[in-house]
């Protein structure tokens, strides 16, 4: 946003700070609104508009950098797959893209809570996955997708790159009509998070 001349020095807030009221401004981004009354929703700089008649807070930014901790449900792309694993980039932490890629393994015996006798059952690279982190090793994380809402999230068909549509726990693709089975998130279809990898 850009720096408006009616606010030289923009005032910290703290997340709840009151900002205004719907009288006075039209409740802008980093805002919330509540009984009449414009509230911060960061810890940011209010920023006001004259012309627009509209406040809003520019969050400050994270110095610190966040990288995946065990627990965490984390959003990666398949990049290899093997007989025994998945790697993948961790490049999504909740709804924090990340800075870096961190690299993400899945076990064949941690993708399904039934049993899978080889990943290519379940993930083929360039799946858009949300898995949980159950482990770190040195840089290297370990992941599961064993819970009906974990798994893949965003596939293409393997044969000819088409986006593959949900059929009941199945996916088709609509063009070619090529098997591909996927181990899906119970929301295949009805994501509404950004996925995109920035990187
Ligand atoms: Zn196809």
């Amino acid at each position: 946003m850009s720096q408006n001349s009616s606010t030289p020095k923009p005032d910290l807030v703290a997340i709840g700070d009151l900002l205004g009221v719907v009288e006075e401004f039209i409740p802008g981004s980093g805002t919330y609104e509540s009984n009449g009354k414009i509230y911060s929703s960061y810890v940011g700089y209010k920023r006001i508009n004259r012309q627009r008649l509209e406040v809003s807070v520019d969050p400050i930014k994270k110095k610190e950098i966040i990288t995946p901790q065990v627990g965490d449900t984390v959003i990666c792309e398949v990049v290899i797959t093997r007989k025994q694993s998945a790697m993948c980039h961790i490049f999504k932490i909740k709804s924090h893209f990340l800075f870096d890629t961190y690299t993400g393994m899945i076990h064949v015996s941690n993708m399904s809570q039934s049993y899978m006798n080889n990943v290519d059952d379940g993930f083929k690279p360039t799946d858009i996955v949300r898995a949980k982190v159950i482990s770190k090793n040195f840089t290297e994380y370990e992941l599961t997708t064993k819970y009906p809402e974990l798994g893949v999230i965003y596939a293409e068909c393997a044969n000819c790159g088409t986006v593959l549509q949900r059929e009941g726990n199945q996916l088709n693709c609509p063009l070619c009509g090529y098997p591909n089975p996927r181990k899906i998130a119970k929301d295949y279809g009805h994501v509404i998070e950004r996925i995109d990898n920035l990187h």
